[in-house]
């Protein structure tokens, strides 16, 4: 996996390899989709079943694990014709999830499939799974096939456009490029995500590049909730929650980590905004627990406070200071949690993009790009090394920077062109 650049193509781009780790009795690979209007891993289902399967087989054969999952929810599944539990292939079965939100995030995903919780700050091996995104599956299963490494990526490009599209573009494509290439006019009042609407970031079009972990590109209002929070100073999040906050728990009752019964409290975080840290260090370590889903902020909170925004002011702090949640505990799933889930539908209502949910459909790859910036560092672990220096020419698939040390990929050229190294990512141009 390693020597194909294959990353976790579903979220924070975690090198792949290093999940393989032994003790594991169960693949969970994740074709949940967690965030609304991406429709990339529905189209890779649809179209490459049997490259994602091939890419399950043979995790399961290098790791002599039994069986596994695809998890997909019941909206993919109808829509792909799946039935709860059908066996696809010798070993990998379908386990269809509620349509509730956010049923991606790792730790909800393992608990819905298969019944088991991962203790907190826990890694899901501690459970005997190991967790793969269906597209990552798919970059194995091909790479195998083709005996090359990845170069493409499956993006949705979504949100407030005509017609969504999945589309498989070149690893370091501009987004403004694929905007040229699909007619799509960027108007004023008007935001770039990579990501979802929840959990996505802000970027700019005319400096972002495609990278091994774009899973969608929106473009959204800025009038709409999914935008607006995203928009949100932190300073003044923290300083509206230090004033606002009546402790009403709200946010805590629905938040699904609390859920599972993690010691994560939003509505006690706010209250360290309010000087609480200093007595009760400990619960500040609890904002590692949090995954961002923003429910307390965008459903939970009446009062327009953003505890997610200050729990990732937290989180950042921890993170500088490598410190993370480890307590020793006995957790307990919450009993309501079965009445507390929230409907997808409802989750898109309330981010305000119902009305740009449409169904993307597939439209093929596109590759005559005149330029491709790959990014050295947009995973988790060490930065890539470039092996090529400035005005070398490359042909695509060729390797352009190797793994760094520790925890890290390798690049490769995902079009034939002349390079110029750009700091953080490598450049390449095609040669006319
Ligand atoms: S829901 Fe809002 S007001 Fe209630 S405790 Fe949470 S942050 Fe405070
Ligand atoms: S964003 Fe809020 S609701 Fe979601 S996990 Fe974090 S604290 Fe809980």
């Amino acid at each position: 996996m390693q020597k194909f650049g294959i990353v976790g193509a579903g979220g924070a781009g975690f090198p792949s390899y290093a999940k393989l780790a032994e003790g594991a009795d169960l693949l969970l690979v994740n074709g949940s989709e967690c965030e609304p209007l991406l429709y990339t891993d529905y189209i890779i289902l649809k179209n490459e079943l049997t490259i994602v399967l091939g890419g399950i087989s043979r995790v399961l054969y290098h790791t002599g694990i039994q069986k596994a999952i695809i998890a997909i929810k019941a909206h993919t599944a109808l829509a792909l014709g799946f039935d709860d539990g059908k066996e696809l292939c010798d070993k990998v079965f379908v386990k269809v999830l509620p349509d509730v939100y956010p049923i991606g995030d790792e730790v909800s995903l393992i608990y819905e499939a298969t019944g088991r919780l991962v203790k907190p700050g826990k890694l899901p091996i501690t459970q005997g799974i190991i967790v793969y995104n269906v597209e990552t599956m798919y970059n194995l299963g091909r790479a195998i096939r083709s005996s090359k490494p990845v170069t493409k990526k499956w993006v949705t490009i979504g949100g407030d456009i005509e017609k969504p599209v999945v589309i498989k573009v070149p690893i370091g494509a501009k987004i403004s490029d694929i905007f040229k290439k699909l007619n799509i006019q960027l108007k004023e009042g008007y935001t770039v995500l990579d990501g979802g609407p929840s959990m996505g970031k802000i970027i700019n079009p005319l400096t972002y590049a495609v990278s091994k972990t774009t899973k969608g590109i929106l473009i959204l209002p800025n009038d709409i909730q999914a935008v607006i929070s995203k928009k949100t100073n932190i300073e003044m999040a923290v300083a509206r929650a230090e004033t606002a906050c009546c402790q009403c728990t709200r946010c805590t009752d629905m938040c699904p980590r609390n859920m599972l019964g993690y010691p994560l409290e939003p509505h006690k975080m706010v209250r360290t905004a309010m000087g609480v840290a200093e007595v009760m260090p400990q619960m500040v370590l609890s904002a590692t627990l949090c995954c961002g889903c923003g429910i307390c902020e965008s459903l939970a909170c009446s009062q327009g406070i953003s505890p997610r925004a200050v729990i990732e002011n937290y989180k950042k702090l921890l993170s500088k200071n490598k410190l993370r949640f480890d307590l020793p505990g006995e957790y307990k799933v919450r009993e309501e949690r079965e009445y507390r889930m929230v409907p997808y539908k409802k989750w898109m209502s309330m981010l305000g993009v119902s009305k740009f949910d449409k169904m993307a459909e597939y439209i093929g790859e596109i590759n005559d790009f005149e330029r491709v910036e790959i990014p050295l560092s947009r995973h988790i672990g060490a930065p890539s090394v470039p092996v090529v220096k400035d005005c070398d020419i490359v042909n695509e698939f060729g390797l352009i920077a190797e793994a760094g040390n520790g925890l890290s990929l390798p690049q490769h050229a995902s079009i034939s062109g002349i390079v110029t190294l750009g700091g953080d990512k490598i450049i390449i141009d095609k040669v006319r």
